[in-house]
């Protein structure tokens, strides 16, 4: 059995045992991980928001390459409550979480601890990590439209400003606009277009919807399949799960009733997001923590998210999925997204002033 394979499996009675009674997870290995790290200890604390399936092969490809076990703990939620709750006795040495927004939250928590490497500066280009090494994208997503192909006709909808016009009204699907995904999407433009310009934006958004706010990004794209209305707005990587969804094939419908638009070309270009890591300010094992960012930022890694998840990789050069690639290329927001993450709190605020979800 491969060490990442031992790790899930006693995943789930850790869980269970922090549930019932607090202890702290994978308690055994943390006190034997402290008392070999004197001596350098071969493993890492990896706490994960991205999937088992995606992970599996990426850890098991760097344990095979350094000989470095990651103690893997799968956590869909809850990640940032269990890191302060833990505080400095925290096994973590490092994160993988989700979107800007995520990671920002752990940043501005004091959770995290500066990474000086010249490996992770080259790989990752600057608008996609932290200035002071805070947090390191891996992997890059937009946040783009996917447009009816029977009601939407060519060139009748090219920008997220687009949405917020007038002719638009009771023709947009969205999800929560308190949803990470869409908190980034309002601060890109803040920081696009003022917050004058973005107050007006949600608003008009919010006066176009078909229905309130709900679901996640693939259900919007079901809703504009089943006519509720004509455009939504979803990250590029459920174009490729719904097109191949072998599990769920009527979601192969879904992705064929669309076109997918890669908003405002002929300007700042669509706003991009990362999933990503970063080290613990707990961190024992840091030495190894920077190693396993540095590999997965690496050429190797970076061909296996490509494959497994239709996300594009951070590092420049390495091959797309074909899926991916025959989507064209497109341009994105140079925006850094630090300075995007600098914006979400008044983009969370601005949700709730114009009552976004009601
Ligand atoms: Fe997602």
């Amino acid at each position: 059995m491969s060490t990442y394979a031992r790790s899930v499996k006693t995943i789930s009675t850790k869980l269970a045992v922090i549930a019932l009674g607090g202890l702290v997870w994978s308690g055994a290995n943390a006190v034997q991980s402290t008392a070999a790290n004197a001596s350098g200890a071969k493993e890492v604390n990896l706490y994960s928001s991205r999937q088992p399936f995606l992970m599996k092969p990426l850890l098991s490809a760097f344990t095979a390459e350094t000989g470095v076990k990651v103690n893997m703990v799968y956590m869909k939620k809850g990640m940032l409550e269990r890191l302060k709750a833990e505080g400095r006795n925290s096994p973590a040495d490092l994160i993988l979480a989700t979107d800007i927004g995520n990671l920002h939250n752990h940043d501005a928590a004091g959770l995290l601890q500066p990474v000086m490497s010249a490996v992770l500066d080259s790989n990752i280009p600057a608008q996609y990590r932290h200035p002071k090494g805070h947090w390191f994208g891996l992997t890059v997503r937009a946040r783009i439209l996917y447009a009816s192909k029977a009601r939407v006709k060519a060139g009748e909808i090219t920008r997220y400003e687009d949405l917020a016009a007038p002719g638009m009204k009771g023709r947009v699907c969205i999800r929560s606009g308190k949803h990470v995904y869409n908190i980034s999407l309002l601060a890109s433009i803040i920081v696009a277009d003022g917050i004058d310009g973005a107050t007006a934006w949600a608003k008009g958004l919010k006066a176009n919807l078909a229905r309130k706010p709900q679901g996640n990004d693939r259900a919007q794209v079901k809703a504009v399949y089943q006519g509720e209305c004509d455009v939504a707005v979803g990250n590029t990587y459920y174009m490729g799960k719904m097109a191949t969804n072998e599990k769920d094939p009527g979601q192969k419908k879904w992705a064929q009733s669309v076109n997918i638009i890669f908003p405002n070309q002929a300007d700042r270009g669509a706003h991009v997001n990362i999933s990503g890591a970063a080290v613990t300010k707990s961190a024992k094992n840091k030495a190894n923590a920077i190693r396993l960012i540095e590999y997965l930022s690496g050429d190797a890694a970076q061909k296996i998210y490509a494959e497994r998840n239709f996300e594009y990789p951070v590092k420049p050069g390495v091959a797309l999925h074909p899926l991916v690639a025959s989507w064209g290329t497109f341009k994105a927001d140079k925006a850094y997204l630090a300075e995007i993450a600098q914006e979400r709190t008044r983009a969370s605020k601005l949700m709730d002033q114009v009552s976004f979800n009601n």
